[in-house]
């Protein structure tokens, strides 16, 4: 019989935002531990969240394949004390066990981000232990687990550092890695609580983690904690290491700590039992406390239906009950929009009436077109369940602000120029009705979705108006969205080829011949074809293998199987042309944020991410 085993610390491609990592996708990492038997998976990139939603819409598509199995996401933050440079960033382990616990996740994360900064030629992402007191303050405990993490969290280090001290008998050193074993103890047990808290272990066999697995029995007895085991996953199997040696070697100047990644990987049962041999450390119980946390896990989704931003708006009182300005059989839309509880509606209808009345086209063609704009926006908002008369509001406020900050202003582009209500409210400078546009092309009943309106504004502006909206909405009330970008195929040969590595090839292949492989990549349409239609052929597309280019990679053992492993690996983050989310006071409610390379702060969701999430944008 198997045991029931939960792993709660594994890497995706997501970790490769500041160092050259890991090369594996989350897609793969769930497969192989269903296939490994495992009852779920923590996933905990390097202090990033941005592979959740697709873990989302994983855990979605597998709930009632494999109902049992949990996707955990969690975090794998550094945690210190300060932010002060040259000092040991310890690594941490944060397990999300609901969707507050999540939330908790999102924000410390997007604080460590806005607070990174560069030391030793890294950016640096902690989070200050008063920062996670806070959030747990803020919203209690039971919603985090936390664990020691692996040879660079403060219990392993200190343990490490504690035993080759001992070693050459310097007492003062190993005391006082004892006492930072116990404070650290103490303040997780404090912080998190009891029963959120263990110990970790990773089946290895350095020398390193030998020893520290050794010693941490005696440990977890004296402190009373479990020990749970995470593999700490950079790549899928054990015979994946070379292509993840190759992506490591990829990059100068990056460390290669060799034996931190010799067992890497996401181990079997029989593996683990092997690894953990002569530790003293019983497989069956490392799995029963795993299982513990396991239970602790609940469902949630991130999925949230998107929500219409919004902006203060003048008051204009509630018409009077029993009176109606409007003929409530031809306009009962109007006539309710003017005894609405909601400020929004109530200016949306009150500025159109004014405007029509300046127009002079207070009559019953603009009125009845009026009130056909306004069923069909209530009909769809009551069906999203957000104000749809909000949001030609919040365009009309940043139009005005986009005038104020000197920029000119496009008319209006597509569809949306058929709203008689943007027309009216400035968002759009053509009056449809005039110009014959009917409405149900930007917007009706059938289509339950925000439209999309596109303006133009002077991009030399885009800053000032930028600067403009934060100083209303505060700095997170704006946020340009982000992007990851993945190795493309020719960069795939490149980097395999500097990264390959064999008897004859010590510094790899030299950059001519890489060349050469990929000038061999047919293309289609100005679009190169990916690496597995090059090797396998695509029926679908009606391509054949391509045989010169096998042939040239063929002549390097294993070069084929580096290409394909790290052919759109993520290995970085950019800021999207276009796309800007606003939020409402509290941002964290669907999103968390990060930083780009240039110091901007940018969200961790790209930008269909951040829609799955309910942002407005
Ligand atoms: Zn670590
Ligand atoms: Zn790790």
């Amino acid at each position: 019989m198997t045991i029931s085993r939960f792993d709660i610390h594994n890497h995706t491609h997501y970790s490769n935002l500041r160092l050259v990592d890991c090369t594996v996708r989350p897609r793969q990492l769930i497969d192989r531990a269903i296939e490994l038997g495992l009852t779920g998976i923590a996933i905990t990139d390097h202090e990033s969240l941005g592979g959740h939603v697709e873990l989302d819409r994983i855990q979605e598509e597998y709930k009632d394949k494999y109902p049992n199995f949990k996707i955990v996401r969690g975090n794998e933050i550094y945690l210190t004390d300060t932010r002060d440079k040259g000092q040991y960033y310890y690594h941490h382990i944060l397990l999300a066990l609901d969707a507050t616990g999540h939330k908790m996740l999102r924000e410390l994360s997007s604080t460590a981000w806005i607070n990174s900064y560069f030391d030793r030629g890294m950016e640096r992402v902690p989070t200050l232990k008063s920062e996670v007191e806070a959030v747990v303050g803020k919203y209690g405990q039971g919603h985090l687990y936390a664990s020691a993490a692996c040879l660079a969290g403060e219990v392993n280090h200190n343990l490490s550092q504690m035993i080759q001290a001992e070693q050459i008998g310097d007492t003062q050193t190993a005391n006082k890695c004892h006492n930072n074993i116990v404070n650290f103890i103490l303040w997780c047990e404090n912080t998190y609580g009891k029963d959120y808290f263990s110990l970790e272990v990773a089946p290895g066999r350095s020398d390193e983690q030998l020893a520290v697995n050794s010693r941490m029995g005696n440990l977890a007895h004296a402190f009373d904690l479990p020990i749970v085991i995470g593999c700490d996953t950079h790549y899928l199997r054990k015979e994946d290491r070379f292509v993840h040696k190759a992506f490591l070697n990829s990059k100068d100047g990056e460390r290669e700590i060799d034996s931190f990644y010799s067992y890497a990987y996401l181990q079997s049962e029989e593996e683990i039992r092997e690894n953990l041999k002569g530790t003293g450390l019983d497989y069956n119980e490392l799995c029963a406390s795993s299982m513990k946390i396991w239970d602790k896990c609940q469902y949630y989704s991130l999925a949230h239906k998107q929500q219409v931003p919004q902006v203060p708006v003048p008051d204009f009182p509630k018409e009077n009950k029993g009176s109606h300005k409007y003929d409530t059989k031809k306009y009962p839309t109007l006539d309710y929009l003017m005894h609405s509880d909601n400020p929004q509606e109530r200016y949306w209808i009150n500025y159109c009436q004014e405007q029509l009345e300046k127009k002079g086209l207070n009559n019953e063609t603009y009125l009845s077109r009026l009130e056909e704009e306004a069923d069909i926006n209530k009909v769809i908002g009551d069906k999203l369940d957000t104000c749809m008369f909000a949001y030609p509001i919040f365009l009309q406020h940043y139009i005005n602000l986009f005038w104020e900050c000197g920029s000119t202003v496009g008319a209006g582009r597509g569809s949306a120029c058929s709203g008689l209500n943007h027309w009216l409210l400035n968002v759009t400078q053509l009056d449809p009705v005039v110009n014959e546009l009917p409405y149900w092309r930007y917007s009706n009943k059938e289509r339950v979705e925000l439209g999309d309106i596109d303006i133009d504004l002077a991009p030399s502006k885009r800053e000032l108006v930028f600067q403009k909206i934060r100083e209303e909405r505060g700095q997170l009330g704006c946020v340009q969205v982000c992007t990851y970008g993945t190795i493309s195929t020719k960069a795939a040969v490149k980097v395999a080829c500097r990264g390959y590595r064999s008897q004859e090839y010590q510094e790899g292949i030299d950059l001519d011949e890489a060349e050469y492989i990929s000038s061999l990549i047919p293309s289609e349409r100005g679009f190169l074809w990916n690496l597995s239609d090059c090797f396998y052929g695509n029926k679908e597309k009606d391509r054949a293998p391509v045989k010169n280019f096998i042939s040239a990679v063929e002549k390097y053992g294993g070069l084929k199987d580096i290409l394909l492993g790290i052919e759109g690996l993520v290995t970085q983050r950019g800021i999207h042309a276009s796309g800007v989310n606003f939020y409402d006071e509290d941002p964290y409610k669907t999103a968390c944020f990060m930083k780009a390379k240039n110091g901007a702060i940018i969200t961790q969701y790209s930008l269909h991410d951040a829609e799955y999430c309910g942002d407005g944008r």
